[in-house]
């Protein structure tokens, strides 16, 4: 009988998780990370959202990790990683369609002006204005990997011009691929509303910084669905104010949640939400878990397992 030790929502997130684990394999055995009475040595897998600095290191019998979000710079920040056990994202069959959609709605949120709606609404102000239309926008979207691919198939479906970024170069129908730090001015250069959607790592921190913005188009918008990481949050505020950017809709923040006394929650061009974009139900996770826990223990390699040598 295998053990899973769960970190992830608390005693709360873990009544739920073992609820849910319960359910679908009676005979896994779940513990709570922080009970004082389980034996982390005796741990196959482990299921975890920042789980505390070498404390994954301290678990020798680990078979692999999974990560419960779809990113992983929350565990592989620990310089105590072991980085010979697997450690896979979380990746539900419904992850990158939810992704999809809530870029759909950002790129067309900011496409119809919502804070200006938004604004009007607020101040009881009847005003007509007019927005371009869906394929007079090009929209490039930051790393085409699970999530980005499919928002940028759904986002290329509504009839925007559609291009992505990613490190090698893809082909996914209706969308230029451009590949490579050598390619990345071209592809600012023709972007009217950048959507990022990279992994965190070294080379993609702060990636969404001022040089960055000065190279697209004057008034381009800005999607951030990725990580909080990826922004220097003071540039964008500034390419705001200057009208390098016209509107920028962000999900992830460096700090979260966001200070309450942060200038950016009342910025009038940019939308704040809160880390929303594609949130998994635990139920949906514990079923991949289980898929993968299941693939694992058939000798097979399931995909999306982290890649130490490039980070993601
Ligand atoms: P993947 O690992 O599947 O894809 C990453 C993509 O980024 C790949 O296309 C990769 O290129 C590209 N990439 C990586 N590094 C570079 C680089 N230096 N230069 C150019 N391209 C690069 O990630 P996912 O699509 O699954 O997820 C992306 C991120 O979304 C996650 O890491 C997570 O942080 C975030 N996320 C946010 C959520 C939210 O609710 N806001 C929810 C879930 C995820 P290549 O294809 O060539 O390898």
């Amino acid at each position: 009988m295998s053990t899973l030790v769960i970190k992830s929502g608390g005693e709360k997130g873990f009544a739920e998780w073992q609820r849910h684990f319960a359910e679908l394999a009676p005979g896994l055995t779940t513990q709570f990370w922080d009970d004082p009475n389980i034996d982390r040595a005796q741990a196959d897998y482990a299921l975890v959202w920042e789980p505390e600095p070498g404390a994954l290191a301290a678990m020798p019998g680990l078979r692999c990790i999974f990560s419960t979000g779809a990113g992983v710079d929350h565990v592989v920040h620990d310089p105590a990683f072991p980085k010979h056990i697997p450690l896979y994202r979380m990746t539900p069959g419904g992850a990158a369609q939810r992704m999809g959609e809530f870029v759909c709605w950002a790129v067309l949120h900011l496409m119809r002006d919502g804070p200006r709606i938004t604004a009007q609404q607020r101040d009881h102000v009847w005003q007509e204005f007019t927005h371009p239309a869906a394929n007079e926008l090009r929209v490039g979207v930051m790393g085409l990997g699970a999530l980005g691919a499919r928002a940028a198939e759904m986002l290329a479906g509504l009839g925007f011009q559609v291009a992505g970024w990613s490190r090698s170069a893809k082909d996914i129908p209706g969308v230029k691929s451009y590949a490579g730090e050598a390619e990345l001015p071209a592809f600012l250069a023709r972007t009217d509303v950048l959507v990022c959607l990279l992994p965190s790592t070294p080379a993609t921190r702060h990636i969404l910084s001022a040089p960055l913005f000065a190279q697209l188009p004057r008034g381009a918008m800005l999607v951030n669905v990725a990580r909080g990481a990826h922004q220097k949050i003071g540039d964008v505020l500034a390419a705001l104010d200057d009208g390098t950017l016209s509107a920028a809709l962000i999900d992830v923040y460096e700090t979260e949640p966001l200070p309450a006394d942060s200038p950016v929650w009342s910025h009038p061009r940019l939308v704040v939400t809160p880390h929303i974009a594609s949130i998994p139900s635990r139920r949906e996770r514990a079923v991949h878990v289980l898929g993968l826990i299941r693939e694992i223990e058939a000798g097979r390699e399931p995909p999306n397992r982290y890649n130490p040598e490039i980070g993601y």
